[in-house]
């Protein structure tokens, strides 16, 4: 039995995660996270017992005490709890399942007590790769992606990273593939959210849509298999099997397949590097029939090529990326632009990028509330 928190519990990856430990019984639960949603952590706590438990929101927080003081649960509260949640000295490994930004100062705080990392929060990566990957060196934590690409990326190269020469990364294409700029501009959020192969929190599904998801992802696998933006290939493959393949400097491809199920890529996080009983259905080729393949529309869909453009500028530049999307993302969901306003806005608060050199964790949330504002003031 391994002890791991799971921040973000109440989320898509969380619950998930939650699934894998009653499906593998090889994990105990130390702390869960969550935003607002004291119902669902209630039952949580009460099935999971952790030690500790925090809402980012307060009021939230408030409310939970009142619930869970019958139990032994400890609650906490705000950003500095999720910290805590995460440096919890019996976990041996922490989920970061909290969506954007957000997750970044809790994955630092799991990092610095050398904890394993099962890194579902991809914006850590995108908006601090440099010193994110610098600190788990430095104090001696695994980042072992949950991100279904980065877990095939992860699984095909295994020890052979010396041979690698790039990386081809799978992507659905979204619901809107095959669509031309002019059928875009009508897209409502309700059509956004139907992601055709994964189920999963709104903010990654309408990055999905718009292939803001891609982007991140690429600047995600230049940190963790230090590669340039060059020698990632994105490519479109719509049955979401191949999850990602890498190529050795012999021309050898390696591809990791399995059903499109998030449970797997987390369960392989944890395990690693075990593996457990199955946590999803197995791979039935022949139902499936066809694997297709096809090459990016970036005239369509600019956003990969904005995100190329950022992880060549450097680090600000992904942060202002980042939190641009992030902002803009939340004005779609909530009616206020249009779906390609997403990438337009991403590209005006990218044009006005403060410069910083070797910026630290400051400078960072400077560049994310700076990115946020522009995007406002779009609208
Ligand atoms: P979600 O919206 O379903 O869940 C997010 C979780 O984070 C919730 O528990 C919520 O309470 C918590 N949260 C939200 N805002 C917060 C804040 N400001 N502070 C602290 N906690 C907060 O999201 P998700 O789809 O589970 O995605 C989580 C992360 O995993 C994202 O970074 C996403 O890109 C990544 N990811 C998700 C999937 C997937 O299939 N869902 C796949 C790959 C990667
Ligand atoms: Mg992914």
């Amino acid at each position: 039995m391994k002890n791991i928190s799971v921040l973000g519990s109440t989320g898509s990856i969380g619950t998930q995660t939650l699934e894998v430990v009653d499906q593998t019984n090889d994990y105990r639960i130390s702390a869960l996270t969550a935003h607002s949603n004291v119902s669902l952590i209630e039952q949580q706590i009460r099935k999971y017992k952790p030690k500790l438990a925090c809402m980012t929101d307060e009021n939230a927080a408030k409310d939970l005490k009142v619930r869970v003081a019958d139990t032994n649960v400890k609650v906490l509260s705000g950003i500095e709890g999720v910290c805590e949640c995460a440096a919890i000295d019996e976990a041996e490994a922490v989920v970061t399942a909290i969506v954007g930004i957000a997750g970044l100062k809790p994955t630092l705080s799991a990092i610095s007590c050398g904890k394993r990392i099962a890194l579902a929060n991809k914006e850590t990566l995108v908006t601090a790769g440099e010193i994110v990957i610098a600190e788990a060196k430095r104090h001696g934590s695994e980042i072992i992606p949950v991100d279904s690409e980065h877990s095939a990326i992860f699984q095909s190269i295994s020890n052979q990273q010396k041979f690698l020469k790039r990386i081809i990364i799978t992507a659905s294409g979204g619901p809107f593939f095959g669509k031309s700029k002019e059928e875009l501009k009508n897209i409502t959020p309700e059509m956004a959210l139907k992601h055709p192969n994964w189920s999963m929190g709104a903010k990654i599904t309408i990055d999905s849509a718009t292939l803001v998801n891609k982007g991140l992802e690429i600047i995600e696998a230049m940190h963790l298999f230090g590669l340039s933006a060059d020698n990632i290939t994105p490519i479109i493959h719509r049955e979401s099997i191949v999850h990602s393949m890498v190529e050795f400097c012999d021309s050898s491809v390696i591809a990791q397949m399995g059903v499109p199920d998030m449970k797997l890529p987390i369960s392989y996080a944890l395990s690693y590097p075990e593996r457990t009983v199955p946590v999803c259905d197995t791979l039935d080729l022949v139902k499936v029939g066809t694997l297709s393949f096809y090459d990016v529309d970036n005239e369509t869909f600019p956003a990969i090529n904005l995100a190329k453009d950022a992880a060549k500028k450097g680090t600000i530049m992904c942060s202002v990326f980042n939190g641009a999307n992030e902002a803009a993302v939340e004005l779609f969901l909530n009616g206020k632009c249009s779906f390609t306003d997403i990438t337009k806005f991403i590209e005006t608060a990218m044009s006005k990028a403060p410069k910083i050199e070797n910026p630290s964790i400051d400078d960072i949330f400077m560049a994310d509330d700076f990115a946020r504002k522009i995007v406002k003031e779009c609208v």
